[in-house]
């Protein structure tokens, strides 16, 4: 038993998981939930989610060795707020959001002194939402980064092996390097899935219902992505800003570059272009972090 008491903050396709994840493992004693509307609450209840589903986020984290928050960035801060008063001296908190620096900053000021954090971020996860989206499964062989803040050691192995137990290799890095990896490896693919397929859906008043008939593989994998929770996707964007903003930059000066290729008829450029980030794909392969075409997008 690594925790005796686990209270899940949001009850959505990640926490969903990690509570199907945790019963497999049989690594937690009690499983407490609490979303903020009635209805998930409810699910959660009808499912079996969770042992108990509390009415408060406050008396959801009572009692609990591990609070973890998996509600939208932008949320994390007014979250802590209502349970920080409730949290039990020498508890240990994380998250599992998709942007650390503005998490930590958010959180931080209502964090006890008697509880540490150790935000986190599986880089897992499917385009679906809510309760009954959660699989076991999920977090098998995919990376769970951890940024923890300093004098929290013994928390951050405690927390290490509470994922290996989900089945989750475990890295820790700074909070500013996770932003930055992150911006490359997930926020800035999805804002070009998303502009891909609203150009395709201008296109499609056009061409009537083409763009949908005719959907070869390359646009079903954007559609996939862009069809991720908008909520989510809004926060990542507001709160991993600058990171964001650098990698977007620079991709924009690389596909000027390919424009002009194609508009020269330079096939040496698009060539040796395509062997490069073929050799990149394959990376991914061979570290076993792609084995079947839906892992895009997972995070
Ligand atoms: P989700 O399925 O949409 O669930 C979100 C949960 O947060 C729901 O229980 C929702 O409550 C609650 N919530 C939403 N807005 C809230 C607010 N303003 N205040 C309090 N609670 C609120 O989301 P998810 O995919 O599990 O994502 C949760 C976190 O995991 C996010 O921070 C995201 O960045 C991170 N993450 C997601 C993925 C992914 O691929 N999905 C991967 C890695 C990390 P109601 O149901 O009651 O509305």
């Amino acid at each position: 038993m690594i925790y005796e008491k686990v209270a899940l903050i949001g009850l959505g396709h990640i926490a969903s998981s990690m509570a199907h994840g945790m019963r497999r493992a049989g690594c937690v004693g009690t499983i407490t939930g609490f979303a903020r509307s009635a209805e998930t609450r409810q699910t959660a209840r009808d499912i079996g989610l969770c042992d108990r589903v509390a009415d408060s986020a406050a008396d959801a984290v009572l009692d609990a060795d591990l609070v973890v928050l998996c509600v939208p960035v932008g949320a994390m801060g007014p979250v802590m707020e209502q349970i920080a008063g409730a949290m039990k001296p020498g508890a240990t908190l994380t998250d599992v959001g998709s942007v650390k620096r503005s998490i930590i900053a958010a959180v931080e000021p209502h964090l006890p002194d008697t509880v540490d954090f150790v935000p986190g971020h599986p880089l897992a996860g499917t385009e679906h939402s809510g309760p009954t989206s959660g699989f076991a499964e999920l977090f098998d062989n995919r990376w769970c980064l951890l940024t923890p803040l300093p004098g929290t050691e013994a928390a951050t192995e405690k927390l290490t092996k509470f994922w290996e137990a989900l089945g989750a290799n475990v890295g820790v890095t700074d909070p500013e390097h996770h932003d930055l990896v992150l911006a490359v490896t997930s926020h800035a693919p999805h804002l070009i899935a998303y502009t891909m397929v609203g150009v395709a859906d201008d296109l499609g008043r056009v061409t009537e219902s083409e763009v949908i008939n005719y959907s070869a593989t390359g646009f079903r994998d954007f559609t996939r992505i862009a069809a991720s929770d908008p909520t989510m996707w809004r926060d990542v964007f507001l709160t991993n800003k600058d990171a964001t903003l650098e990698i977007l930059g620079r991709f924009t000066e690389e596909l000027f570059a390919l424009q002009r290729a194609i508009r020269t008829g330079d096939g040496d450029h698009l060539h040796a272009y395509f062997t490069r980030t073929r050799a990149i794909r394959r990376g991914i392969i061979d570290a076993g972090q792609d084995t079947d075409a839906p892992n895009f997008g997972r995070d």
